[in-house]
């Protein structure tokens, strides 16, 4: 199944390509295409195989063909939330500050019920944006000889480290470092509702990638 803006690759279950999304999830899907502009669909249809699903005690909305994780691309996760609320058929809400999506389903139920994700668990709050920001930290390791070259390419992407440690205060985000015996520590705190963590350290990590220096896990 398919519909004007969602193809049916992108509603499909992604282990196994079975179909399996209702005309009611994708009748909402346009409603918010609609309001919000183009959606990325992370996930919809997840067959009760497919390993996020298996893993549960009972297979969840997704495997109803119910459900969906939508990225909006022409605006903030807030604003985008603002117009999920004014759907009246979206009966399931979860918010993922720091992959930057939100679950929808269409659940048979009296009033919305609403969570976020901590860690990759779910947690039901009543207000979604209350944590205003987000912190995650990474680590690089990096050679006398690429010292240099890694700060060039960081201040060319918009985060110039000068010195053993600092920070680097922007509207959305701060970042605190510390490059100390071959190591560079950073310590990023986002706001989510301006700037998505994911996209601050896709490009640190994209920066230092270009210098060959790899996030260590
Ligand atoms: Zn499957
Ligand atoms: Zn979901």
């Amino acid at each position: 199944m398919e519909s004007e803006h969602f193809k049916s690759t992108e509603l499909r279950c992604h282990h196994c390509d079975r179909e399996g999304v209702q005309r009611e999830l994708l009748d909402v899907l346009e409603a918010l295409r609609a309001k919000a502009g183009p959606l990325k669909v992370n996930s919809a249809y997840r067959c009760p195989k497919h390993p996020v699903e298996a893993r549960k005690p009972k297979a969840g909305f997704h495997a109803q063909g119910l459900a969906a994780d939508l990225v909006p691309l022409a605006m903030p996760l807030r604003a985008f939330y603002d117009v999920i609320r004014s759907e009246p058929r979206i009966k399931g809400i979860g918010v993922d500050h720091a992959a930057g999506y939100i679950h929808v389903d269409v659940r048979q139920a009296a009033a919305p019920v609403l969570w976020v994700y901590r860690n990759g668990r779910a947690v039901v709050v009543t207000d979604l944006f209350q944590e205003v920001a987000m912190a995650d930290q990474m680590r690089f390791r990096v050679t006398p000889e690429q010292i240099e070259a890694a700060r060039a390419k960081l201040a060319k992407a918009g985060f110039p480290m000068s010195g053993e440690s600092g920070a680097i205060e922007k509207d959305g985000y701060r970042i605190e470092y510390t490059l100390a015996e071959g190591e560079l520590i950073l310590r990023v705190e986002a706001k989510p509702c301006i700037v998505p963590m994911w996209l601050v350290m896709s490009r640190i990590r994209s920066a230092l990638a270009k210098e060959g220096i790899a996030k260590q896990t």
